[in-house]
Formats: structure tokens, C-alpha cells, sequence
């Protein structure tokens, strides 16, 4: 299968309110380019020098995704372009995003990531500080940034019951935030999960976009 016919696939079983985001991380930029001229244009990244390096070289309408754990001293390396950083587990980083995408007169759209899995290794807010986040005094001061919704992982597990209740738990959480701090404002409205592995029960559960890398691009090699 070529990449465009991945795409394809993946296109063909989404509904028409979930995106799809190419996860292109280690990938060479001959399949983005591959990706990009069968109509992809939203492609996620998780490593700050590999991302900063293609966006240069890339056609410059690429929706650029950061998906990964970002540190708040790399902030300034794609705060001029990024799209959407899909991680956001602080006060502190939300902040140093204001702070780059001002300096850029720009916006960057943020998720607020949760950790939804079994795994201690995951990063992310539980609901209790995600709430607190946003009733930060200084939150409202953030002009530069938009919150567009949360992001979460699930196990890496062949329970497909246990990611369908993490996916769940992940969806209660937006519904909560929504309605508790965003009920007015439709810009809340993303829940970014499911990945190769997981993505159609991500679907069942209301994904809003679906994190797609090795059934796109193949194995990534390590
Ligand atoms: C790598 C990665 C993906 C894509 O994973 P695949 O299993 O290759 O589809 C999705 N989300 C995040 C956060 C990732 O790091």
C-alpha cells in the first residue's frame, strides 16, 4: 500500500467532524511530500529540531502539529508557525506559549493533555489540575493562546475494553471543562485520540482527531 492509498483508507472511515493528523516523526520529508500531494495537510511531530528543520523546506500551508513533550525552553523554535501543540500538562508551558506566540502576533491553538492510562510514564493533567489551570487568575490573561480542547494516550494495551474506558474517561473530561468553563465558546471542541493502533474505538468514543503514524508511513525503525 503507497501512503496515498493509506490516506485513503483512513479518509474514507472518518466522519466528517474527526481530522486526521499525519504522524510524520522520523520520517523523511520525500513522504510528507508524497502525503502532502495526495491532499494531506495536517501533519503532527514530537521532536522540536526535526520539526523546525522540515517546516523550512516544506510547502509553507502544512498544518504543523506538535504532539510530543515540549519543553518550555523550545517553545520559541516553532512558536512562529506551529498550528496546534497537543500537550499542554502545565500553567507554566500554557504561559511560555502566550509569551512566544505574542512576540509572533500570533495564535497557537493548545490542548490540554491528560494522562488517561494505566502507565506512570505518561505525561498529563488529571481533572483536578486541569481545572485549577484554568482557574488560574493569570489564565485569563492569556490572549495569544487558544485552548481548542484536551488530547489524552491510552495503554498500549490489546485490551481494547480497557482503552475503550480510558477513551471514555478522556471524553467525560471534555465534557466537564466544556461546560464548566467553555460552555460559550465553541473554539473548546477538539478531543485529539486514537492512534494506529486504537484509532476506530478513539472514533466510537468521539474522537475529533485521530493521531495516525505507522498506518500512514509504515514502522518506524528504532
Ligand atoms: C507516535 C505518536 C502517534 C502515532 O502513533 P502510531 O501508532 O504510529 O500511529 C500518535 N500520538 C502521539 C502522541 C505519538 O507520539
Amino acid at each position: 500500500m503507497s501512503i496515498k492509498e493509506n490516506l485513503e483508507f483512513y479518509n474514507k472511515k472518518l466522519p466528517e467532524t474527526t481530522e486526521l493528523v499525519a504522524v510524520s516523526k522520523t520520517k523523511p520529508n520525500s513522504f510528507i511530500t508524497e502525503a502532502y500531494e495526495a491532499g494531506q495537510r495536517i501533519f503532527g511531530e514530537n521532536k522540536v529540531q526535526d520539526l523546525a528543520a522540515k517546516q523550512v523546506v516544506l510547502p509553507q500551508d502544512i498544518k504543523w502539529h506538535f504532539i510530543g513533550h515540549l519543553q518550555r525552553n523550545k517553545v520559541k523554535f516553532i512558536a512562529p508557525f506551529v498550528n496546534t501543540i497537543h500537550a499542554v500538562d502545565s500553567f507554566r508551558l500554557l504561559n511560555e506559549i502566550n509569551k512566544q506566540a505574542k512576540i509572533n502576533e500570533r495564535t497557537i491553538n493548545c490542548l490540554l493533555q491528560f494522562h488517561i492510562a494505566e502507565e506512570e510514564t505518561k505525561f498529563g493533567l488529571d481533572l483536578k489540575e486541569a481545572t485549577e489551570l484554568l482557574q488560574n487568575p493569570e489564565f485569563s490573561k492569556l490572549q495569544n493562546i487558544n485552548i481548542a480542547g484536551v488530547m489524552g494516550m491510552a495503554t498500549f494495551s490489546t485490551d481494547m475494553d480497557l482503552v475503550r474506558r480510558e477513551f471514555k474517561k478522556l471524553k467525560s473530561y471534555f465534557d466537564t471543562l466544556k461546560s464548566e468553563f467553555f460552555a460559550e465558546q465553541g473554539s473548546f471542541k477538539e478531543i485529539s485520540m486514537g492512534m494506529s493502533g486504537d484509532y476506530e474505538i478513539a472514533i466510537e468514543e468521539g474522537s475529533t482527531m485521530i493521531r495516525i503514524g505507522t498506518g500512514i508511513f509504515g514502522a518506524r525503525g528504532n
